[in-house]
């Protein structure tokens, strides 16, 4: 781990590379061919709370903005489990912690995916050619599992791309180091000093992402993060832009989105 904490290197991480998009309250990540981006406050709630009235009307207006036609979820249950959206016979919600959309066939559906959060990381991976997307929930759990490096290869698979380094990642970094707090009955705690490197109990889950999609052979210029954090970010623009779940003790949550450029 040491070793590959000294591969990366922060500097060369794109910074503020978000584009806010007034007219919709969403922000759009640049700098990666797909169209992907995070939801704000004041887009709507997308936690399981808001599901029984919010939630349809929200996501017809996530479908609008981005002129989709599906919106499939990712509904991440820490079982670090990868599913396949199948052309075919699609689900408006999957109960797992990664999703792999291929492009073939997509416009059957025009889908968009996304994933809830309020304070954890989303990765998201394609390649310039738009062959695949892939959205996974990069909580402390599903990083300790590795699954990153499990999505890369199965997207690998799923995609027939040989190259690895043919594949670009964004990462949204959710809390970050310094604004990141453990539980005090978290089970990292019991993680913290052998798989978790940290300093005084604060971790930093970009860079354990950056060391594992570099552990999965891609290159270091393909990796893209914010700099925006759900914590020290969420106020600007005269209103809170993210919720930040840890922190705030709010349990709405913001939305990780991605779709397929035309
Ligand atoms: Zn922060």
């Amino acid at each position: 781990m040491e070793e590959l904490l000294m591969k990366s290197n922060d500097s060369a991480l794109s910074q503020n590379n978000c584009d806010f998009d007034k007219g919709h309250n969403l922000f759009i990540f640049r700098e990666i061919p797909i169209l992907a981006g995070i939801t704000t406050v004041d887009f709507g709630d997308f936690s399981q709370k808001a599901d029984n009235y919010q939630r349809p009307q929200i996501i017809a207006e996530l479908k609008m903005a981005l002129q989709a036609d599906t919106a499939i979820a990712l509904r991440h249950t820490h079982n670090l489990q990868i599913k396949l959206i199948d052309n075919f016979s699609y689900r408006e919600d999957y109960d797992a912690d990664a999703l792999i959309l291929l492009r073939s066939g997509y416009s059957k559906f025009n889908p968009v995916i996304y994933s809830a959060t309020a304070g954890s990381p989303v990765v998201i991976l394609t390649d310039a050619a738009q062959t695949a997307i892939a959205l996974i929930y990069c909580g402390w759990r599903e990083i300790y599992g590795r699954l990153l490096h499990a999505a890369v290869v199965r997207f690998c698979s799923a995609a027939g791309i040989d190259k690895k380094s043919e594949i670009i990642a964004w990462i949204w970094p959710g809390t970050c180091k310094q604004c990141f707090r453990v539980w005090p009955d978290s089970d990292i705690k019991r993680f913290m000093n052998t798989d978790f490197p940290h300093e005084k109990g604060r971790i930093d889950l970009r860079r354990m992402i950056v060391d594992q999609l570099l552990d999965a052979n891609l290159e270091l210029p393909n990796i893209r993060s914010s700099s925006l954090c759900a914590y020290h970010s969420r106020y600007g623009e005269g209103f809170y832009f993210f919720n930040a779940y840890g922190r705030t003790k709010k349990t709405d949550k913001n939305a990780v989105f991605a779709k397929f450029k035309d």
